[in-house]
């Protein structure tokens, strides 16, 4: 079997990039190990810049429909007799233009929408049940049951998730920094009313509550490292209480589980990949890079590697321009950028890690000094939508740290739309050449 593209993985990274190419007219095998839905949890929340892709690729009214719009984070610091000490908001309406809310989804039901469209191309053939297990000079090896049988392709795109056999066989070794704490996360109903994200803490606790469509709402508790055995012990009731204490609101809708069968434990990880393209294959999104689950960014992170990568390969493929070299174009955008959501990740982690009042009254103090502070506010905002990057200074820090006073003006909506990507940020190639 011959194929333009070859793309190992059928997650969010790999069908979104499968369906960026076969609409650009370019012939893809996509591999998907997995016949029936996964039961586990995965990133549901679509960052604005992940929502300006979708609208590129026709789904944005088809995701809006099917999604609960998200425009505030509602940030609930309480005190040891959990009243509420302290509060602030991340507003995404700060942020100009049509992209300016995140959207929750189902993942497994974002993963339907996108096959089903990539599946109305005759260019586009999905081989569920079908492993990667390794590739050879010319050609990937995969398997589909007993049959083992090969592909040959022009670029190899390995989207696996982790465990990437694109990454082994690129021979790219990575290194994981674990965390302090994990998270039990589990869906449940919630109150038709709950519309918003909020995230509860106290010195030494972390509730983050982010509503899906359906009444449902997504949870995420923070646990120390190695107590989930421990807990389990314990009668469901203690798991109710536990998100009761810090949301009164999930009283009456948590109850309605009553297993911690159901309640998944996930286990943040962080490591970059230190490069995403070697010869004619590349890595996207978590085969090329892990990210602590607290902002929300990790499928957002596939689905921009995803446009990135399948624009590039189209264009290399539409000009003739077919040298493998040009991938690195890939790496050349999106390395720094996810650099910087790595780390934006990994402090944000830091700041509810540790259990001691000093660190959670600097966090509060910071997050009520982004809020006063209009230039602030945007660039949070502007970091974690995606749009744009535009880093903290050293100005920023003495106004986060009190030492110098907030700004009251705020910027006029064209000075903001400076700092969002442009189409010749994103694909610089387009303007600079292929030579
Ligand atoms: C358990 C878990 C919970 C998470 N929770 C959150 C969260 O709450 N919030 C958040 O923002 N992010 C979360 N993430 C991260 C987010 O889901 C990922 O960043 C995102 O799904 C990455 O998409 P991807 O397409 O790169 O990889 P994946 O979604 O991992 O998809 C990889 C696909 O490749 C397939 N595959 C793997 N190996 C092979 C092979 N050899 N051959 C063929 N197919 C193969 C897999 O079956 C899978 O379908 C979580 C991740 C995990 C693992």
């Amino acid at each position: 079997m011959k194929t333009d593209v070859f793309i190992s993985g059928g997650g969010i990274g790999g069908l979104t990039l499968a369906l960026k190419l076969v609409q650009r007219g370019v012939d893809v095998v996509l591999a998907e190990r997995m016949t029936k839905t996964p039961p586990t949890y995965k990133g549901e929340l679509l960052q604005p810049k992940s929502m300006q892709i979708f609208d590129g690729l026709g789904l944005y009214d088809h995701i809006v429909s099917r999604s609960q719009e998200i425009n505030v984070l509602d940030m609930l610091e309480l005190s040891s007799s959990l009243t509420v000490r302290d509060q602030s908001f991340m507003d995404y309406n700060v942020l100009p233009g049509k992209y300016n809310a995140a959207y929750m989804i189902h993942h497994e039901e974002l993963k339907k929408t996108i096959l089903q469209e990539a599946s109305e191309y005759t260019n586009f053939h999905y081989l569920s049940g079908t492993v990667c297990k390794g590739f050879t000079d010319q050609t990937v090896q995969l398997q589909r049951g007993k049959e083992r049988f090969e592909v040959e392709a022009f670029y190899y795109f390995g989207a696996e998730g982790r465990s990437s056999v694109t990454r082994k066989a690129m021979g790219i070794e990575i290194k994981e920094t674990r965390y302090n704490h994990h998270f039990l996360t589990v869906s449940f109903p919630r109150p038709e009313n709950f519309t918003e994200g909020q995230i509860i803490s106290t010195y030494n606790r972390f509730l983050g509550l982010f509503p899906l469509p359906h009444n449902q709402v997504r949870t995420v508790y923070l646990i120390p490292e190695g107590e989930y055995r421990e807990l389990k012990e314990k009668p469901i009731s203690h798991f109710h209480k536990l998100y009761t204490d810090l949301a009164p609101a999930m009283d009456g809708y948590v109850q309605s589980l009553n297993d911690w069968k159901k309640i998944q434990l996930m286990i943040p990880v962080m490591f970059h990949a230190p490069s995403y393209v070697k010869n004619n294959k590349a890595i996207i999104g978590d085969a090329a890079h892990a990210v602590h689950p607290m902002a929300g960014e990790g499928m957002n992170m596939a689905i921009q590697d995803a446009d990135i990568l399948g624009e590039l390969a189209a264009d290399m493929l539409e000009s003739g321009n077919t040298a493998p070299e040009h991938l690195t174009w890939y790496e050349k955008v999106r390395y720094k950028r996810a650099e910087h959501v790595l780390q934006l990740s990994h402090l944000a982690a830091l700041a509810y890690s540790f259990p001691f009042k000093p660190v959670s009254y600097l966090r509060t103090r910071t997050f009520e000094r982004m809020e006063e502070d209009p230039i602030l506010h945007f660039k949070q905002m502007l970091n974690i939508s995606g749009l744009g990057i535009w880093r903290e200074g050293m100005r920023d820090r003495f106004i986060q740290g009190g030492i110098m006073p907030v700004r009251a003006k705020s910027l006029p909506t064209d000075r903001k739309e400076l700092k969002y990507f442009t189409r010749e940020d994103d694909y610089p190639w387009k303007v600079e050449g292929f030579e």
